[in-house]
């Protein structure tokens, strides 16, 4: 086949939030998916799972199937190819991913989407991310251990609730004096809801023994910064523009917890892999254009994420005597609650982004 014939291969690379949410705008909308160039998506899982729903899953308030989006589906509903496999590296250079057991995948155009793991746990304790393993280990766990979580972010905080729930005493080993939800109004919040729940706290590193669980921040896949990228030191969190592609790099975008754009970051969380998914489907579907003879590429647009994000941090309903699940609102130096009618929204907010999954079918 001559190069100009040649169709432009896009690699989707991670069933993250913002790789689902491009899937389901072309599923949905087959004029929007780039015309020309073959597509595949590469994920270690067949489903995705929606972390937002997480603690649910953990506390016995909702099912892990209605928490898994169906990756393999949503790509047969989008007319993409999906690949499931372990990447291991990146040779950008050759435009080729490396996948576990020594294959190599090739590509024109990258996109991004891994997510992030928790660093390693020096003390053999469990970690949150992957979600997968985690959510096992959950499952393993004798009926009523006691455990101890290390961390004082929000996954911390909501996962202590939730294995309240579910029927474990849980303590969580904080590294300063309090806990690290964002604002001091949070903390002071999120504290109140952990002495409600019996959740007792053990601060300044003063730890009594090792912990069980492991929530303590998200780092980048290291084979990234190992691929010569440019990253962020402290997260690993590849560099990019607010166009979403990767700074100095023609063709290769990063998304979701593993790109960082430089000039305006934010923190990793899912509430950001969604919203940059509509500049992404926009920019993927340029890049893929091609351009008349003689004329340039068509310019990226750019992506202006607001200042701060909502986030609800649920409390799965434990220590209340009703069982009812709240929720409290955070918002950049704000927050709320905790209250029964955030808890509300939360749900419908988890399950209204679930049914754009589970709840629709493609048009013919
Ligand atoms: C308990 C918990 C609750 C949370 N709740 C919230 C919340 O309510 N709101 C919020 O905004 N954030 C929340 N977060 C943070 C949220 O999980 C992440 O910010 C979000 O998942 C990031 O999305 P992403 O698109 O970057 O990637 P992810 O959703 O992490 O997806 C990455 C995908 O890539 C695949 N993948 C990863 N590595 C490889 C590899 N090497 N090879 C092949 N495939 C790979 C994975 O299998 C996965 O499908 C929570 C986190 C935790 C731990």
């Amino acid at each position: 086949m001559n190069a100009a014939a040649r169709q432009p291969q896009l690699l989707l690379a991670g069933g993250g939030h913002s790789h689902v949410l491009v899937l389901r705008q072309w599923a949905l909308r087959p004029q929007s998916r780039p015309a020309s160039g073959s597509i595949t998506l590469v994920s270690r899982h067949p489903t995705s799972l929606y972390s937002g729903l997480v603690p649910a899953v953990v506390a016995g308030l909702a099912t892990l199937d209605s928490a898994r989006i169906d990756l393999k589906q949503l790509c047969q509903q989008a007319g993409v190819r999906f690949l499931q496999a372990d990447i291991t590296g990146l040779e950008w250079g050759r435009r080729q991913l490396l996948l576990q057991g020594g294959e190599r995948l090739g590509c024109d155009i990258l996109s991004l989407d891994v997510g992030a793991i928790t660093p390693a746990p020096a003390d053999g304790a469990m970690a949150v991310k992957p979600l997968e393993p985690f959510l096992a280990w959950v499952h393993a766990l004798p009926a009523g251990a006691p455990l101890r979580l290390r961390g004082g972010g929000a996954s911390a905080v909501e996962l202590a609730l939730a294995l309240v729930r579910r029927g474990h005493p849980c303590r969580l080993l904080l590294r300063g004096p309090g806990l690290a939800l964002g604002n001091p109004a949070a903390n002071r919040a999120g504290e109140r809801l952990l002495a409600a729940a019996g959740v007792a706290l053990e601060r300044n590193g003063i730890y009594l023994g090792p912990a069980d669980l492991a929530c303590t921040g998200s780092q980048a896949p290291p084979w990234l910064a190992a691929s010569g990228l440019p990253v962020d030191p402290g997260s690993g969190r590849v560099l990019t523009e607010t166009s979403l592609a990767v700074l100095g790099q023609r063709g290769l975008f990063a998304v979701g917890d593993c790109g960082l754009v430089s000039a305006r970051p934010r923190p990793a969380a899912g509430v950001w892999a969604v919203r940059a998914a509509a500049v992404l489907a926009t920019n993927l579907e340029r890049s893929l254009a091609e351009p008349p003879v003689a004329e340039p590429p068509q310019a990226l647009r750019c992506w202006t994420p607001r200042r701060h994000a909502l986030q609800l941090l649920g409390d799965s309903g434990a220590g209340r005597p009703d069982q009812q699940p709240r929720a409290l609102a955070l918002w950049g130096p704000w927050a709320l609650g905790p209250t029964a009618w955030l808890g509300v929204l939360k749900h419908r907010i988890d399950r209204r982004f679930m049914d754009g999954f589970q709840g629709w079918v493609p048009p013919n």
